[in-house]
Order: C-alpha cells, then sequence, then structure tokens
C-alpha cells in the first residue's frame, strides 16, 4: 500500500483545526451532577440496575445491556442517583435517564480490575469484555463494538481498520488522542485483531497530522500493524471511503465492511478499550473538542459522559456573544442543538459553538443542473435528483436511484451553489420510506 492514498471524487473545504490541533488534552473538572441517558447507542436501551437514593462508584454498572444490541450503562462518577427520568437529548425529545449528584470524591468501583493478558484471552472472552465495557462507535454512530466483531459462520477478516481520518472540519479530538495515547489506541486494535483473528491491522491518518503519524508509527513498532497516511479530504473517513484508501476492495451497495473482509472502528474506541484492559475503567470518559468562532477559549478536554453542554462551555470560558448554533460532532454532519442542559454522550466528538452571523440561512435558490454535487458524491449517486425526488414526495424513483446508499456525507449540500438543502431533503426521503415500510 503506498502513501497518501484516497477515494474518488470528495470536497476540500477548509480545515478549520489550527485553533486546537496543538492544544494538549485538559481534564475537565468533575461536574457536580451527570445526566446518563440509558440509550447512547443504536440498539436497545440499556435497563437500569440502580434506584432513586442509591450510592454509586465511578465505574460501577449502573444499567444493564437489554440483548444483543445493546451495552451496559456504568456511572461516570461517584455519588448519589437523584432521578431516573425523561431529559433533554440530543435527538430532540427527552429520553430516560439516571442521573448521579456527585459526593466529590471520585471514589472508584473495588471490582474495576486491569485485564490487561491478552495472550491467555480466547476470541469470545475479548467480545465479552468489548460489551462489559460498554464499548460503542466512538466516530458518532455509537454502534455496539462487540456486535461487529461476531462474524457470520465462515467469514474471515483480513484487515481490522482503525479510523484515524479526522476528516471532519473544527475536530482535532482524535488528533490530539492518537499524540498522546498511542499505546492505548494499539493495545486497543491488537485485542480487536484477536477477537477475530484479523492477521493485519492498518490506522488511516489524514497526511495533515504528522505528529500523530509518528505517535502511532512508535507505538506499532514490531507489531502486523501498518500506519497509512491519507490525503486530506471529506469524506475520507466515511467508512466505505476509508476501505477503499487503504484495500481498493469496494463495499457493494446495502452491504456491511464485513462482506470483503473488512471490520472499521475510530480510533478513539480502541483507545477506549486498550485502556479498559490497561486500568480495568469501562467507558466513562472520552476526549472532545470544544471550538468555533462562538466559544472563547477553544480547548481538546476528557469529560465523563454525562456532563451537560453548559458545564463544557463554563470551562471554556462561555461564549463570545450569544450563539447562533451548537453543533454536537463536527459540521458536516452533527446535529445543531439549541439547549444547553444536554449531555455529552459516548458518541459526542465535539462542540462546535457558530455566532448569529455565521448561521444566516442564505437563500435558497432553483437547481441551475450545473452538476457540481453530482461531481462531489463519493457514492456516485445523483443529489440534485434526489432532491428534485424528495421536493416532490416521489418515493420510489427516490429509491430506485439509490437513496440509502447515500451515507449523509452532506458534500452534495456544501458544494451546491443555489444552497439548496440535498442533505436534509435526502434524510426526508428515507424517513418517508422507512415509515411507509413500517406501516406496511
Ligand atoms: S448524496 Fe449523500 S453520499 Fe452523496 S454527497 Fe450527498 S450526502 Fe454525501
Ligand atoms: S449542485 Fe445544486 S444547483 Fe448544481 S446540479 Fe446540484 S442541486 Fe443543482
Amino acid at each position: 500500500m503506498m502513501g497518501n492514498v484516497t477515494f474518488k471524487k470528495g470536497i476540500h473545504p477548509p480545515t478549520n483545526k489550527e485553533h486546537t490541533a496543538a492544544l494538549s488534552i485538559e481534564k475537565l473538572p468533575l461536574p457536580a451532577q451527570v445526566v446518563l441517558p440509558l440509550g447512547q447507542h443504536i440498539g436497545a436501551p440499556a435497563e437500569p440496575l440502580v434506584k432513586v437514593g442509591d450510592e454509586v462508584a465511578t465505574g460501577q454498572m449502573i444499567a444493564e445491556a437489554n440483548g444483543m444490541v445493546s451495552v451496559p450503562l456504568h456511572a461516570s462518577i461517584s455519588g448519589k442517583v437523584v432521578a431516573i427520568e425523561p431529559r433533554p437529548h440530543v435527538c430532540g425529545h427527552p429520553v430516560p435517564a439516571i442521573v448521579i449528584e456527585s459526593n466529590g470524591a471520585d471514589r472508584l468501583s473495588p471490582d474495576l480490575k486491569a485485564l490487561e493478558n491478552l495472550e491467555a484471552r480466547s476470541a469470545a472472552e475479548i467480545r465479552d469484555l468489548m460489551k462489559a465495557a460498554g464499548l460503542v462507535g466512538m466516530g458518532g454512530a455509537a454502534f455496539p463494538t462487540h456486535v461487529k466483531y461476531c462474524p457470520p459462520e465462515g467469514k474471515q477478516v483480513d484487515y481490522v481498520l482503525l479510523n484515524g481520518a479526522e476528516c471532519e472540519p473544527f475536530l482535532t479530538c482524535d488528533h490530539r488522542l492518537m499524540v498522546e495515547k498511542a499505546d492505548d489506541v494499539l493495545l486497543g486494535l491488537q485485542a480487536f485483531m484477536k477477537a477475530v483473528g484479523a492477521p493485519q491491522g492498518v490506522i488511516g491518518v489524514e497526511a495533515n497530522k504528522p505528529d500523530a503519524i509518528a505517535a502511532l508509527q512508535k507505538a506499532a513498532v514490531g507489531l502486523p500493524v501498518t500506519i497509512l497516511p491519507l490525503q486530506v479530504k471529506y469524506p475520507q473517513g466515511e467508512e466505505k471511503m476509508l476501505i477503499y484508501a487503504a484495500t481498493r476492495r469496494v463495499v457493494p451497495s446495502g452491504a456491511l465492511p464485513i462482506e470483503v473482509g473488512v471490520i472499521v472502528n475510530n480510533v478513539a474506541t480502541a483507545a477506549a478499550f486498550g485502556r479498559y484492559l490497561r486500568q480495568g475503567l469501562p467507558l466513562i470518559e472520552r476526549i472532545i473538542t470544544v471550538t468555533g468562532a462562538g466559544v472563547k477559549n477553544p480547548k481538546n478536554l476528557l469529560v465523563r459522559i454525562g456532563t451537560l453542554v453548559e458545564d463544557v462551555i463554563n470551562y471554556c470560558g462561555g461564549f463570545t456573544e450569544p450563539p447562533g448554533r451548537i453543533i454536537m460532532g463536527g459540521p458536516m454532519t452533527g446535529p445543531a442543538v439549541y439547549r444547553l442542559d444536554i449531555p455529552v454522550m459516548k458518541g459526542t466528538s465535539g462542540l462546535v459553538v457558530q455566532t448569529r452571523a455565521e448561521v444566516d440561512e442564505p437563500h435558497v435558490l432553483p437547481c441551475i443542473r450545473c452538476g457540481k454535487c453530482v461531481g462531489v458524491c463519493p457514492y456516485n449517486l445523483l443529489p440534485n435528483l434526489l432532491g428534485d425526488y424528495a421536493e416532490h414526495e416521489k418515493l420510489e424513483e427516490a429509491e430506485k436511484y439509490g437513496v440509502f446508499d447515500c451515507r449523509e456525507c452532506g458534500a452534495c449540500a456544501y458544494i451546491c451553489p443555489s444552497r439548496r438543502p440535498l442533505l436534509q431533503l435526502i434524510k426526508n426521503s428515507k424517513q418517508q420510506i422507512t415509515a411507509a415500510r413500517k406501516k406496511g
């Protein structure tokens, strides 16, 4: 495999990473309270094991997995359970959550112990540990990790591929993680490889992070792991694009990466598992980037899961002016939130605060048939047509033209000179088709 590989098409938005790329990870002081939604992952929400009034320790399991596609939830601080009730959530409506008030002690659960002796562990044991750690995809998808590592019978996994591209503008949390926690990334990757008997590990990193590449290369000496520099291009970290760039394998429409012998995880997920093996600490904290023109002191922060957006923003010096929009995650794909009592979750990679001037909605014009959206779509779709079909509710045509192959990267909407809300239109079509299917 050659250096600086990439995929076809894509865009080059300003990266805007210079505000935080060189800032070391800071630890956010313990919050007074955390709000832990039971559903922070794709699949069934966890089932509470505690009740209001219970004292809990940091790292203690407070909700158990509810079936195969589910993960347990752990207390991210020590203190008292003060509520189990619906609380505001990034999805836009309240969802059931366990609320813990801190006792300030951060007392660790006595059940936590290091689990590092990988050699002695079977593949099945490693998968069980992934689930016990409450591990989910930390790049935003929040898919339970152990489920990915149960390939269909007889399916060989050739590569475990870690996504360190961090192609979303503004975000630098994975960059700092790779620089400062490279050993955890490599330990987690080795465990992932062992869980499926994969002979090769690859970590794809955009070439604008040479210090991260150097740190990973140093940590990978003697291991069957390749650190692969990628061209700086959006959406380089999108799963199927990353697989193509790293292996030249094409995942067929509607298929999963396992179809071509690859499993993909984010570098933060691998590091969280590495840390769990090393220290016994389940997924109770994560690194996020807090940035944008609307926040006074941008930072990369290590934050306890369940910390409210308000506490994070206050630690960063507050807003520069009344904010126009706060995006949870990166600006290309992350949802906007308009309140501060929403918690940071396992899949939250950042908070990008935009000023009002930045979010002034531009006037939407008719399509001028310039073809730019077609020229950038990495999935070779026709976003202009999909947009038309959505506007006219031609759902059959939208399906025929591959609306479900759209990975919602937002490149088409970004490039459109008429400012057509193509991504939103495509999402609407998908929702309508899915709802119609459910009705039968
Ligand atoms: S149609 Fe979907 S996959 Fe293609 S550029 Fe637009 S958002 Fe991305
Ligand atoms: S980029 Fe916008 S204006 Fe150009 S063809 Fe696509 S939808 Fe139409």
